[in-house]
């Protein structure tokens, strides 16, 4: 019979690993290699998951797992936990956006936004430092990829904001994740669905799958293997053009996956799951605004179950978003249509992450001159 608080892991000559990091079923697994009780996994699970717990020295644990946990976690010990530092913090002047650039263990530093709009806490996270993609109105794919982020780290950007969450008003839940922070989500494809996994455990965040929204910018890949694997997860699609000219001209990656693959990835997405898909347009002025890419784009989502959000573009790179008028005359070509076409609200997530629309880097030197400050 395995019993909790036998000591093999003590000082560790490897680099440690994330607690964070492990679904539960790995950690049960794994702690039960230690010697830890089933019963006591669960118990650090929870408060890990759940409770936010990052402080696991000063729990009230019986004595075995109190042992295990002095012997095993913490600076030179076998494991770790994803804990990031907050770097800075950016207030909404209505207060109810708060964004947070965090830093990671090796000195990384990425965006995470808390929303409280329509009676609704959302959490945006990012999945990269810097993103691959190079979309040109994004301040985040002008920085280039760094590296992608681990699950663990993923986990920890829900856990900071429903900490924060908690103290602004314990009876408000984190209920809805949307995964368009810093990053492509489906670049890094196995962290982000491990990730999914443990927040949606209804052991520890518990956020429903139909809560949780992967935004996309195209990679075909990772929409076939959604659609293979059954995912029960939302999907956003960044679309911004309705010709390969038009679509390259703002999204580099469509280079290597054509505005064709896409929508045949999206309508065999369609056709798999049943599930309706979200394309979100960024209007920019005299680039995708004009009444004939809108007739272009009905004729692109044919056939497709879908909602188009039109986003104001932030100021970034240069462009200028489109007029009010000429957007509302888009719209209105979509939803004549019969497209479910709605604004998507500047103030919450596309003024607040918007795909890591301001650079880090600035952040970083704001944090060092104002510390908080408002958007
Ligand atoms: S918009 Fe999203 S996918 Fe495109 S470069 Fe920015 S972070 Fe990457």
């Amino acid at each position: 019979m395995p019993v909790c608080a036998g000591l093999h892991s003590g000082v560790s000559e490897q680099p440690p690993r994330s607690l964070h990091d492990l679904g539960f079923s790995e950690f049960a697994d794994l702690l039960a290699a230690e010697g830890v009780i089933p019963h006591h996994a669960k118990v650090l699970w929870r408060a890990l998951h759940r409770d936010g717990v990052l402080d696991l020295a000063g729990q009230e644990f019986l004595p075995p797992l109190k042992r295990w946990v002095a012997a095993s976690v913490g600076p030179g010990k076998a494991f770790s936990l994803d804990a990031p530092a907050v770097v800075d913090e950016i207030r909404s002047t209505d207060g109810l956006t708060r964004k947070f650039l965090l830093r990671l263990n090796d000195g990384q530093v990425i965006e995470t936004v808390l929303m409280g709009y329509d009676g609704r806490q959302t959490v945006c996270v990012s999945t990269q430092a810097g993103c691959a993609m190079g979309c040109v109105f994004c301040a985040t794919g002008q920085m280039g990829f760094v590296r992608h982020l681990r699950a663990g780290e993923i986990v920890a950007q829900v856990l900071h904001a429903r900490r924060v969450l908690k103290t602004i008003d314990p009876n408000k839940r984190l209920r809805n994740l949307v995964l368009m922070g810093m990053g492509e989500p489906l670049h890094n494809y196995d962290a982000v669905m491990q990730a999914l996994e443990m927040i949606s455990d209804v052991r520890g965040i518990g956020i429903g799958p139909s809560k949780i929204a992967i935004s996309t910018v195209g990679v075909v890949p990772g929409i076939l293997r959604l659609a293979d694997e059954g995912r029960p997860f939302r999907l956003a699609v960044s679309l911004h053009g309705s010709t390969e000219e038009e679509r390259a001209a703002l999204v580099p990656a469509s280079k290597r996956w054509s505005l064709a693959l896409l929508m045949d990835a999206c309508r065999k997405y369609g056709e798999t799951t049943g599930k309706r898909i979200f394309f979100e347009w960024t209007l920019i002025a005299g680039k995708n605004d004009s009444p004939e890419t809108a007739a272009r784009l009905v004729e692109l989502l044919r056939g497709i179950d879908a909602h188009v959000n039109l986003i104001p573009l932030n100021p970034t790179g240069g462009f200028v978003g489109t007029a009010s008028q000429a957007g509302h005359g888009f719209q209105k070509i979509l939803i004549a249509a019969g497209f479910p076409c709605t604004f998507r609200q500047r103030r919450g997530i596309d003024v607040a992450a918007g795909c890591g629309m301001l650079r880090a880097e600035k952040r970083v030197k704001s944090a060092q001159s104002q510390g908080s400050h408002e958007l």
